[in-house]
């Protein structure tokens, strides 16, 4: 795996909710690398190991966005969201991923995410809808809990500003009623659509929930061809899978 390395820095800090942080990061000089929409980069922040994470905007603002969750085990997750402050340095390799927006497909699009699977998943419907798309862009959010959710009000604009947007977040452990659905957020989309044929479906989010998502739209005819997922494993999961990382040298 290789791309460019690009020194950084962190231009911004905001707490989105109490475990998650968008993150902005602007070249310290020069330009970014290029990207698609939905893809990911290595990130190696002030002395922390590198991490892959989700940029969460389209290409072109000369700046990257994250979306960082709280790991709560000690790890980068957890320095990011404590001391992280604008001006430490990042340095930043990409891009990867295969699961970036295809701007030619005349169908629908449905983006599922879970957690911090926002993340492209935003990248890929600000894209979508950027772009004009007359098709329908469907985003299912699905969170654990109310204090989960973030960027509702943002989705809620967009919402407003194109019809052809729908918007559904979906809480799997609500504690309050608050009308927003209940339940897993595979279940959610398996019971509005009786069959998802020619939608083009991006997924991001925590592997188990990106397996049953995958499961679910293969029972409702999407062709493998369509369907476009990134699951967040952690570093011990990759390599217990055997995956390469980005070469640092
Ligand atoms: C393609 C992709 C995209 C992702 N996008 C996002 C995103 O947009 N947002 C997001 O929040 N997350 C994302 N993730 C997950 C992210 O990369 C990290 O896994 C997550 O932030 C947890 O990292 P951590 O260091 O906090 O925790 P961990 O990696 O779980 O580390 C916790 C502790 O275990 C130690 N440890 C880790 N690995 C080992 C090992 N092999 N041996 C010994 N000790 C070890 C660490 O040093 C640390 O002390 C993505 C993952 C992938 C693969």
């Amino acid at each position: 795996m290789s791309g460019d390395i690009v020194a950084c820095r962190v231009a911004a800090v905001e707490a989105a909710s109490p475990e998650v942080r968008i993150i902005k990061i602007e070249p310290a000089s020069g330009e970014l690398f290029d990207w698609r929409a939905g893809q990911y980069a290595s990130f190696k922040i002030c002395d922390q190991e590198p991490r892959d994470y989700s940029i969460a905007n389209a290409p072109g603002s000369g700046a990257i966005e994250l979306h960082i969750r709280r790991s709560g085990a000690g790890g980068v997750s957890d320095f990011i969201c404590d001391d992280l402050k604008p001006g430490d340095p990042v340095d930043v390799q990409g891009a990867f991923g295969g699961a970036y927006f295809r701007a030619r497909h005349d169908g629908p699009l449905l983006a599922i995410a879970g957690g911090t699977g926002l993340a492209p998943m935003k990248a890929i419907v600000e894209a979508a809808l950027a772009s004009d798309l007359k098709q329908d862009v469907h985003l299912y959010f699905g969170v654990r809990d109310e204090t989960e959710l973030y960027l509702e009000r943002h989705f809620i604009k967009l919402m407003h500003d194109h019809p052809n947007f729908r918007f559904v977040t979906v809480i799997s452990e609500p504690k309050e009623n608050s009308g927003r659905r209940s339940g897993l957020v595979s279940d959610a989309v398996a019971a509005d659509f009786q069959l998802l044929y020619g939608f083009q479906c991006y997924i991001a989010g925590p592997p188990v929930m990106v397996d049953a998502s995958v499961k679910m739209l293969a029972l409702k005819s999407v062709p493998k061809h369509d369907i476009f997922a990134d699951a967040f494993y952690t570093e011990k999961q990759m390599q217990a899978k055997g995956e390469p990382r980005p070469d640092w040298t």
